[in-house]
Protein backbone atom coordinates (compact mmCIF):
# COMPACT_ATOMS: atom_id res chain seq x y z
CA UNK A 1 0.00 0.00 0.00
CA UNK A 2 1.65 3.33 -1.08
CA UNK A 3 0.27 6.21 1.05
CA UNK A 4 0.97 10.08 -0.10
CA UNK A 5 0.73 12.49 1.95
CA UNK A 6 -0.65 16.08 1.61
CA UNK A 7 2.02 18.57 0.84
CA UNK A 8 1.25 20.82 4.05
CA UNK A 9 2.00 17.34 6.16
CA UNK A 10 3.19 18.18 9.55
CA UNK A 11 6.36 16.37 11.09
CA UNK A 12 3.92 15.59 13.99
CA UNK A 13 1.17 14.04 11.73
CA UNK A 14 3.95 11.49 9.58
CA UNK A 15 5.10 10.15 13.40
CA UNK A 16 1.72 9.87 14.09
CA UNK A 17 1.13 7.92 11.28
CA UNK A 18 4.36 5.95 11.19
CA UNK A 19 3.75 5.10 15.25
CA UNK A 20 -0.34 3.63 14.54
CA UNK A 21 1.45 1.60 11.58
CA UNK A 22 3.68 0.48 14.32
CA UNK A 23 1.33 -0.48 16.53
CA UNK A 24 -0.67 -2.79 13.76
CA UNK A 25 2.47 -4.64 13.10
CA UNK A 26 2.99 -2.99 9.72
CA UNK A 27 6.71 -2.09 8.35
CA UNK A 28 6.81 1.34 6.59
CA UNK A 29 9.23 3.18 4.32
CA UNK A 30 9.21 6.63 4.10
CA UNK A 31 10.32 8.29 0.97
CA UNK A 32 10.89 12.31 0.86
CA UNK A 33 10.28 13.80 -2.09
CA UNK A 34 10.93 17.45 -3.33
CA UNK A 35 7.47 17.89 -3.47
CA UNK A 36 5.72 15.05 -0.87
CA UNK A 37 6.66 12.24 1.71
CA UNK A 38 5.35 9.10 0.48
CA UNK A 39 4.94 6.19 3.51
CA UNK A 40 5.09 2.24 2.07
CA UNK A 41 3.20 0.17 3.97
CA UNK A 42 4.21 -3.33 4.28
CA UNK A 43 2.52 -6.02 5.58
CA UNK A 44 -0.14 -9.06 5.03
CA UNK A 45 -2.82 -7.77 2.05
CA UNK A 46 -5.85 -8.31 4.26
CA UNK A 47 -4.67 -5.98 7.42
CA UNK A 48 -3.54 -3.40 4.63
CA UNK A 49 -7.05 -3.46 3.78
CA UNK A 50 -8.56 -3.49 6.36
CA UNK A 51 -7.23 -0.25 7.92
CA UNK A 52 -9.28 3.05 6.46
CA UNK A 53 -5.66 4.52 5.94
CA UNK A 54 -7.28 7.69 3.49
CA UNK A 55 -8.83 9.00 6.98
CA UNK A 56 -6.08 9.58 8.81
CA UNK A 57 -4.59 13.43 9.38
CA UNK A 58 -2.23 14.14 6.53
CA UNK A 59 -3.19 11.38 4.37
CA UNK A 60 -3.80 12.20 0.34
CA UNK A 61 -4.10 8.99 -0.87
CA UNK A 62 -3.60 5.53 -0.76
CA UNK A 63 -2.53 3.28 -3.61
CA UNK A 64 -2.56 -0.31 -3.13
CA UNK A 65 0.05 -1.57 -5.07
CA UNK A 66 -0.77 -4.67 -6.68
CA UNK A 67 2.60 -6.30 -8.09
CA UNK A 68 4.63 -8.54 -5.17
CA UNK A 69 7.27 -6.33 -5.37
CA UNK A 70 6.14 -2.88 -3.74
CA UNK A 71 9.24 -0.51 -3.20
CA UNK A 72 10.70 -1.52 -6.11
CA UNK A 73 7.41 -0.52 -8.66
CA UNK A 74 6.70 2.10 -10.52
CA UNK A 75 3.09 2.42 -9.15
CA UNK A 76 5.91 3.49 -6.18
CA UNK A 77 7.49 5.62 -7.91
CA UNK A 78 6.64 6.98 -10.77
CA UNK A 79 9.84 8.68 -11.45
CA UNK A 80 12.92 6.92 -12.98
CA UNK A 81 15.34 6.76 -9.69
CA UNK A 82 18.37 8.13 -9.97
CA UNK A 83 21.05 6.72 -7.60
CA UNK A 84 24.72 7.92 -6.99
CA UNK A 85 27.85 5.92 -7.24
CA UNK A 86 30.45 8.31 -5.71
CA UNK A 87 29.46 11.22 -8.13
CA UNK A 88 28.32 9.63 -10.98
CA UNK A 89 24.85 9.35 -11.47
CA UNK A 90 23.09 6.33 -12.64
CA UNK A 91 19.51 6.49 -13.90
CA UNK A 92 19.71 10.39 -15.09
CA UNK A 93 20.23 11.68 -18.72
CA UNK A 94 23.30 10.03 -18.79
CA UNK A 95 24.86 6.97 -20.08
CA UNK A 96 26.72 5.41 -17.43
CA UNK A 97 30.03 2.88 -18.63
CA UNK A 98 31.06 0.66 -15.81
CA UNK A 99 34.11 -0.55 -17.05
CA UNK A 100 37.00 -2.58 -15.95
CA UNK A 101 38.64 -5.96 -15.65
CA UNK A 102 36.87 -9.17 -14.76
CA UNK A 103 39.44 -9.87 -12.20
CA UNK A 104 41.79 -7.22 -10.12
CA UNK A 105 45.43 -8.80 -11.30
CA UNK A 106 47.76 -6.16 -9.86
CA UNK A 107 47.89 -2.48 -9.35
CA UNK A 108 49.97 -1.34 -12.32
CA UNK A 109 47.23 -2.85 -14.68
CA UNK A 110 44.35 -1.67 -13.37
CA UNK A 111 45.98 1.73 -12.94
CA UNK A 112 46.98 1.66 -16.58
CA UNK A 113 43.26 0.34 -17.82
CA UNK A 114 41.69 3.34 -15.35
CA UNK A 115 43.56 6.05 -16.88
CA UNK A 116 43.31 5.41 -20.81
CA UNK A 117 39.62 4.71 -19.63
CA UNK A 118 39.05 7.39 -18.32
CA UNK A 119 40.82 9.28 -21.63
CA UNK A 120 37.32 8.69 -23.31
CA UNK A 121 35.72 12.36 -23.93
CA UNK A 122 32.46 12.41 -22.26
CA UNK A 123 32.56 9.22 -20.51
CA UNK A 124 30.42 8.72 -17.27
CA UNK A 125 32.73 6.09 -16.27
CA UNK A 126 32.60 4.03 -13.11
CA UNK A 127 35.63 1.24 -12.40
CA UNK A 128 34.79 -2.57 -11.94
CA UNK A 129 36.84 -4.99 -11.18
CA UNK A 130 36.44 -8.61 -9.41
CA UNK A 131 38.30 -9.42 -5.86
CA UNK A 132 35.84 -11.86 -4.79
CA UNK A 133 34.99 -14.52 -7.86
CA UNK A 134 32.52 -16.51 -8.67
CA UNK A 135 34.01 -19.46 -10.40
CA UNK A 136 32.49 -22.30 -11.43
CA UNK A 137 35.48 -24.57 -11.15
CA UNK A 138 37.34 -24.27 -7.52
CA UNK A 139 40.57 -25.09 -8.97
CA UNK A 140 40.71 -21.39 -11.20
CA UNK A 141 41.60 -18.05 -9.85
CA UNK A 142 39.34 -16.98 -6.79
CA UNK A 143 40.36 -13.80 -6.80
CA UNK A 144 42.90 -11.42 -4.92
CA UNK A 145 40.56 -10.96 -1.87
CA UNK A 146 40.61 -7.79 0.33
CA UNK A 147 44.61 -7.45 -1.30
CA UNK A 148 42.16 -6.63 -4.64
CA UNK A 149 39.83 -4.28 -2.98
CA UNK A 150 42.96 -2.33 -1.64
CA UNK A 151 44.25 -1.72 -5.34
CA UNK A 152 40.73 -1.02 -6.35
CA UNK A 153 40.62 2.00 -3.81
CA UNK A 154 44.18 3.15 -4.40
CA UNK A 155 43.22 3.19 -8.30
CA UNK A 156 40.09 4.32 -7.75
CA UNK A 157 41.26 7.34 -5.01
CA UNK A 158 44.25 7.69 -7.48
CA UNK A 159 41.87 8.56 -10.74
CA UNK A 160 38.51 9.94 -9.40
CA UNK A 161 36.40 6.97 -11.15
CA UNK A 162 34.42 5.69 -8.42
CA UNK A 163 34.29 1.96 -8.03
CA UNK A 164 31.95 -1.58 -8.13
CA UNK A 165 32.71 -4.53 -7.27
CA UNK A 166 31.31 -8.06 -6.31
CA UNK A 167 30.78 -9.42 -2.87
CA UNK A 168 29.86 -12.96 -2.70
CA UNK A 169 29.46 -13.57 1.10
CA UNK A 170 27.46 -11.74 4.33
CA UNK A 171 29.98 -11.63 5.90
CA UNK A 172 32.72 -9.73 3.54
CA UNK A 173 30.04 -6.95 3.35
CA UNK A 174 31.48 -4.90 6.43
CA UNK A 175 34.97 -5.70 5.09
CA UNK A 176 34.16 -4.74 1.24
CA UNK A 177 32.17 -1.73 2.25
CA UNK A 178 35.88 0.23 3.26
CA UNK A 179 36.87 0.01 -0.32
CA UNK A 180 34.16 0.32 -2.43
CA UNK A 181 31.51 2.66 -3.61
CA UNK A 182 28.95 0.09 -4.89
CA UNK A 183 28.58 -3.51 -4.31
CA UNK A 184 28.25 -5.88 -6.79
CA UNK A 185 25.66 -8.98 -6.43
CA UNK A 186 25.96 -11.45 -9.17
CA UNK A 187 23.95 -13.59 -10.90
CA UNK A 188 24.97 -16.87 -8.87
CA UNK A 189 24.13 -14.79 -5.85
CA UNK A 190 20.83 -13.30 -6.91
CA UNK A 191 18.84 -15.37 -4.46
CA UNK A 192 21.35 -15.60 -1.63
CA UNK A 193 18.21 -13.90 0.44
CA UNK A 194 20.77 -13.34 3.41
CA UNK A 195 23.43 -11.47 1.39
CA UNK A 196 20.73 -9.52 -0.14
CA UNK A 197 19.35 -8.69 3.74
CA UNK A 198 22.79 -7.90 4.65
CA UNK A 199 23.91 -5.14 2.17
CA UNK A 200 20.15 -3.68 2.38
CA UNK A 201 20.99 -2.83 5.96
CA UNK A 202 23.76 -0.50 4.32
CA UNK A 203 23.37 2.46 2.20
CA UNK A 204 25.94 1.73 -0.44
CA UNK A 205 24.83 1.60 -3.86
CA UNK A 206 23.77 -2.27 -5.38
CA UNK A 207 24.07 -3.63 -8.68
CA UNK A 208 22.26 -6.68 -8.74
CA UNK A 209 22.47 -8.62 -11.06
CA UNK A 210 19.84 -10.88 -12.72
CA UNK A 211 20.40 -14.84 -11.88
CA UNK A 212 20.96 -16.97 -15.05
CA UNK A 213 17.87 -18.77 -14.63
CA UNK A 214 15.97 -16.14 -13.08
CA UNK A 215 12.93 -14.28 -14.66
CA UNK A 216 12.74 -10.51 -14.64
CA UNK A 217 10.02 -11.03 -11.51
CA UNK A 218 12.50 -13.13 -9.67
CA UNK A 219 15.25 -9.90 -10.21
CA UNK A 220 12.27 -7.41 -9.12
CA UNK A 221 11.72 -9.78 -5.76
CA UNK A 222 15.12 -10.32 -5.01
CA UNK A 223 15.77 -6.58 -5.51
CA UNK A 224 12.16 -5.63 -2.81
CA UNK A 225 14.46 -7.74 -0.21
CA UNK A 226 17.25 -5.21 -0.17
CA UNK A 227 15.02 -2.22 -0.43
CA UNK A 228 12.89 -3.83 1.68
CA UNK A 229 15.32 -3.26 4.60
CA UNK A 230 15.95 0.24 3.84
CA UNK A 231 18.41 0.38 0.78
CA UNK A 232 17.03 2.22 -1.88
CA UNK A 233 19.95 2.65 -4.03
CA UNK A 234 19.40 -0.50 -6.30
CA UNK A 235 20.73 -0.88 -9.73
CA UNK A 236 19.16 -3.63 -11.83
CA UNK A 237 21.58 -5.55 -14.41
CA UNK A 238 20.23 -7.90 -17.49
CA UNK A 239 23.45 -10.02 -17.76
CA UNK A 240 22.09 -12.79 -19.85
CA UNK A 241 19.75 -15.89 -19.05
CA UNK A 242 20.63 -19.56 -19.63
CA UNK A 243 18.72 -20.86 -22.73
CA UNK A 244 18.81 -23.89 -25.39
CA UNK A 245 20.70 -21.58 -27.39
CA UNK A 246 24.57 -22.81 -27.06
CA UNK A 247 26.33 -20.42 -29.82
CA UNK A 248 26.84 -17.89 -26.54
CA UNK A 249 27.41 -17.61 -23.37
CA UNK A 250 24.37 -16.76 -22.11
CA UNK A 251 21.38 -15.49 -24.48
CA UNK A 252 21.34 -11.40 -23.62
CA UNK A 253 17.62 -11.11 -22.89
CA UNK A 254 17.16 -7.56 -24.76
CA UNK A 255 13.75 -7.74 -24.52
CA UNK A 256 14.33 -7.56 -20.11
CA UNK A 257 15.26 -3.49 -20.55
CA UNK A 258 12.00 -2.15 -21.60
CA UNK A 259 10.22 -4.67 -19.77
CA UNK A 260 12.10 -3.45 -16.55
CA UNK A 261 11.70 0.14 -17.71
CA UNK A 262 8.04 -0.50 -17.55
CA UNK A 263 7.67 -2.09 -14.42
CA UNK A 264 10.32 -0.38 -12.11
CA UNK A 265 11.65 2.64 -11.25
CA UNK A 266 15.23 1.89 -10.64
CA UNK A 267 17.99 2.00 -13.12
CA UNK A 268 18.75 -0.37 -15.57
CA UNK A 269 22.41 -1.81 -16.56
CA UNK A 270 23.52 -3.95 -19.49
CA UNK A 271 26.05 -6.28 -19.70
CA UNK A 272 27.10 -7.18 -23.30
CA UNK A 273 29.99 -9.03 -22.25
CA UNK A 274 28.43 -12.22 -19.79
CA UNK A 275 25.66 -11.63 -21.96
CA UNK A 276 27.30 -12.81 -25.19
CA UNK A 277 30.47 -14.44 -23.77
CA UNK A 278 32.74 -13.58 -26.80
CA UNK A 279 34.24 -10.04 -27.40
CA UNK A 280 33.16 -10.39 -30.86
CA UNK A 281 29.29 -9.98 -30.02
CA UNK A 282 29.72 -7.49 -27.37
CA UNK A 283 29.64 -4.30 -29.37
CA UNK A 284 26.49 -5.10 -31.58
CA UNK A 285 24.75 -6.10 -28.31
CA UNK A 286 25.68 -3.02 -26.11
CA UNK A 287 24.71 -0.70 -29.38
CA UNK A 288 21.14 -2.77 -29.43
CA UNK A 289 21.16 -2.27 -25.38
CA UNK A 290 21.50 1.41 -25.17
CA UNK A 291 19.16 1.60 -28.17
CA UNK A 292 16.56 -0.37 -26.30
CA UNK A 293 16.88 2.03 -23.12
CA UNK A 294 19.47 1.13 -20.88
CA UNK A 295 20.52 3.48 -18.19
CA UNK A 296 24.45 2.42 -18.40
CA UNK A 297 26.47 -1.14 -19.49
CA UNK A 298 28.64 -2.78 -17.83
CA UNK A 299 31.64 -3.76 -19.96
CA UNK A 300 34.37 -5.68 -19.66
CA UNK A 301 38.55 -4.66 -20.46
CA UNK A 302 41.78 -5.82 -20.52
CA UNK A 303 44.85 -4.83 -21.64
CA UNK A 304 45.55 -8.03 -22.62
CA UNK A 305 42.28 -9.74 -23.11
CA UNK A 306 44.46 -13.00 -23.95
CA UNK A 307 46.53 -12.71 -20.71
CA UNK A 308 43.48 -12.25 -18.47
CA UNK A 309 42.78 -14.47 -15.39
CA UNK A 310 39.22 -14.71 -16.31
CA UNK A 311 36.80 -13.90 -18.63
CA UNK A 312 39.25 -13.16 -21.27
CA UNK A 313 37.45 -14.62 -24.27
CA UNK A 314 34.48 -11.66 -23.60
CA UNK A 315 36.86 -8.71 -22.50
CA UNK A 316 37.23 -6.00 -25.04
CA UNK A 317 40.98 -4.41 -25.16
CA UNK A 318 40.93 -0.49 -24.62
CA UNK A 319 41.43 0.38 -28.20
CA UNK A 320 38.12 -1.83 -29.06
CA UNK A 321 36.60 -0.54 -25.91
CA UNK A 322 37.47 3.54 -27.55
CA UNK A 323 35.48 2.53 -30.82
CA UNK A 324 32.72 1.34 -29.17
CA UNK A 325 32.27 4.42 -26.91
CA UNK A 326 32.00 6.53 -30.33
CA UNK A 327 29.46 4.57 -31.37
CA UNK A 328 27.82 4.57 -28.43
CA UNK A 329 27.77 8.26 -28.61
CA UNK A 330 25.76 8.16 -31.52
CA UNK A 331 22.95 5.85 -29.91
CA UNK A 332 22.73 7.40 -26.58
CA UNK A 333 22.11 10.52 -28.85
CA UNK A 334 19.15 8.95 -31.10
CA UNK A 335 17.51 7.68 -27.93
CA UNK A 336 17.55 10.90 -26.02
CA UNK A 337 20.44 10.30 -23.89
CA UNK A 338 23.69 12.36 -23.47
CA UNK A 339 26.64 10.94 -22.97
C1 LIG B 1 31.27 -10.51 -13.28
O1 LIG B 1 30.70 -9.41 -13.37
O2 LIG B 1 32.48 -10.67 -13.46
C2 LIG B 1 30.41 -11.69 -13.02
C3 LIG B 1 30.91 -12.78 -12.43
O3 LIG B 1 29.15 -11.53 -13.44
P1 LIG B 1 27.87 -12.50 -13.34
O4 LIG B 1 27.56 -12.61 -11.89
O5 LIG B 1 26.82 -11.78 -14.14
O6 LIG B 1 28.25 -13.83 -13.96
MN1 LIG C 1 33.49 -11.63 -15.55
Amino acid sequence: MIVILQPDVTEQQIDHILGKAKEIGLRTNVSRGTERTVIGFIGPEDVLRSIPLEVWPGVEQVIPVLAPYKLVSREFREENSVIKVGDVEVGGKRLVIMAGPCSIENKESLLRTARTLKKNEGVSLILRGGAFKPRTSPYDFQGMGEEGLKILKEVSAETGIPSVSEVMDPRDVELSAKYIDAFQIGARNMQNFSLLKEVGKTQKPILLKRGMSATVKDLLMSAEYIMAKGNFNVMLCERGIRTFETATRNTFDINAIPVIKQLSHLPVIADPSHGTGRWGLVGSVARAAVAAGCDGLMIEVHEKPEEALSDGPQSLTLENFASLFKELKAVAKAVGKDI
